[in-house]
């Protein structure tokens, strides 16, 4: 009985650590939740722009999300309201 061993993973290149680093990905954004007020860190796909409507993960209620980025440095800025 041949068992095939599942494809390993090994030896990834790692990327050599530079100073950047400790870059925040720009499309996770830490929201607070204008009904209970958690700090939820929602993802923003990276092609999305201007408004949608979003639960809340902690109280499922209908947030409006703005995103925008910043022109110059295409930091993501996102505004959270109430639907
Ligand atoms: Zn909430």
């Amino acid at each position: 009985m041949n068992v095939a061993h599942p494809a390993k993973n090994d030896h990834r290149p790692v990327t050599p650590c530079n100073d950047t680093c400790v870059e925040r990905r720009s499309d996770l954004a830490s929201v607070t939740c204008p009904y209970c007020f958690e700090v939820v860190d929602l993802y923003v796909d990276p092609e999305t722009e201007g408004s949608f409507v979003e639960d809340c993960a902690v109280c499922c209620r209908p947030w409006t999300v703005t995103v925008s980025r910043d022109e110059q440095t295409g930091e993501l800025i996102v505004d959270v309201g109430r639907a």
